[in-house]
C-alpha cells in the first residue's frame, strides 16, 4: 500500500461509529477526500487536533481514495484567533461550506487551496472577516469560471452608469434601458463596480488593510451569494447561523 502526503485543510467531520471519525478535506495536491481518522474519538489521540474543522495539517494517507485511512499527521496551523470569537467562526465555517459545496470529490485545484488558505490566515491575523468573507467569496468566483462581467451593460455594451441591473442568469449587469425589456429587480449602485476592481487589483497582504462602508459589504455580498448560488445550486446551511446571530446583535441593541 503506497503512503501518500498531502497539505490538507479540514472542511468538517462526522463521527463514525465509536471510535473512529470521517473528515472531509481539501487538499492541495489532490483537491477534496473523504478520510477516515481511526481511533481518533480515544482520549489522547495524536489525530484529534487534525480532524477539527478549519485545521491545516500535513497528512500521511495509505492508499490516498475515498474514505482512505491517515496514518499520521503534522498539525501545522490550529487557527486559535479564529475560534476565539463566535461570529469570525460563523463567517469561516460559512467558507468552509462553500468550499466543500462548490467541489467535487478527487478534483485537484491548487489556486483555490491557496485561495482558502491565505483567507484563512487573513482572518486569523484580524482582518475584517466581512470583508475577507467577500475576498473568498470573489476568488471561488473567478477560479472556478464563473466570472462577473463588470466592464460594461451585457446588452448594448455602454458604459455603466448610475443604476446597474445585476441578471444571474446572464451573469453581469444591464442598464437603464436594456432592462426595460429584461425586467431584473436586483439594482446595485454604479459604485459597486469599482470595490469588485479592488478585489482585482489588490494584492491579498493589501486585503488585510481595507476598509469598506458596511452599505458596500452588503452589497458585495447580496451580488456574490446571488451569482455563487445560481451556479452552485446547493443550499449553503451556515448562511442562515450568519443571518440569525446578526438579527440577534441588532435585536440586542
Ligand atoms: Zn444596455
Amino acid at each position: 500500500m503506497r503512503n501518500v502526503k498531502v497539505n490538507a485543510i479540514t472542511l468538517k467531520k462526522r463521527d463514525f461509529k465509536e471510535k473512529d471519525r470521517i473528515v472531509t478535506v481539501f487538499t492541495k495536491e489532490y483537491g477534496k477526500y473523504n478520510l477516515m481518522a481511526k481511533g481518533v474519538q480515544k482520549l489522547g489521540s495524536k489525530l484529534a487536533g487534525i480532524t477539527e474543522p478549519i485545521s491545516y495539517s500535513s497528512l500521511i494517507v495509505s492508499n490516498l481514495k475515498d474514505l482512505g485511512v491517515i496514518s499520521s499527521c503534522d498539525l501545522k496551523e490550529s487557527f486559535s484567533n479564529i475560534h476565539k470569537n463566535l461570529n469570525v467562526l460563523s463567517h469561516v465555517l460559512y467558507i468552509l461550506e462553500l468550499t466543500d459545496k462548490s467541489t467535487e470529490l478527487e478534483h485537484p485545484n491548487e489556486e483555490l487551496f491557496n485561495a482558502l488558505l491565505s483567507t484563512l490566515y487573513l482572518i486569523e491575523a484580524g482582518t475584517n472577516v466581512d470583508i475577507a468573507a467577500r475576498y473568498f467569496e470573489y476568488s471561488i468566483i473567478n477560479i472556478l469560471g464563473y466570472s462577473i462581467n463588470t466592464n460594461s451593460c451585457q446588452g448594448c455594451g455602454c458604459n455603466l452608469t448610475d443604476k446597474i441591473y445585476y441578471s444571474a442568469h446572464f451573469g453581469g449587469f444591464f442598464c437603464e434601458t436594456c432592462n426595460l425589456s429584461l425586467n431584473e429587480n436586483i439594482i446595485f449602485p454604479q459604485a459597486i463596480l469599482s470595490y469588485i476592481n479592488v478585489f482585482d487589483t489588490y494584492s491579498v497582504s493589501k486585503i488585510k488593510t481595507l476598509n469598506f462602508p458596511t452599505a458596500v459589504i452588503n452589497d458585495l455580498s447580496r451580488l456574490f451569494k446571488t451569482h455563487l448560488a445560481y451556479r452552485i445550486d446547493k443550499q449553503i446551511n451556515s448562511l442562515e447561523f450568519i443571518v440569525k446571530q446578526k438579527e440577534d446583535i441588532s435585536s440586542d441593541i
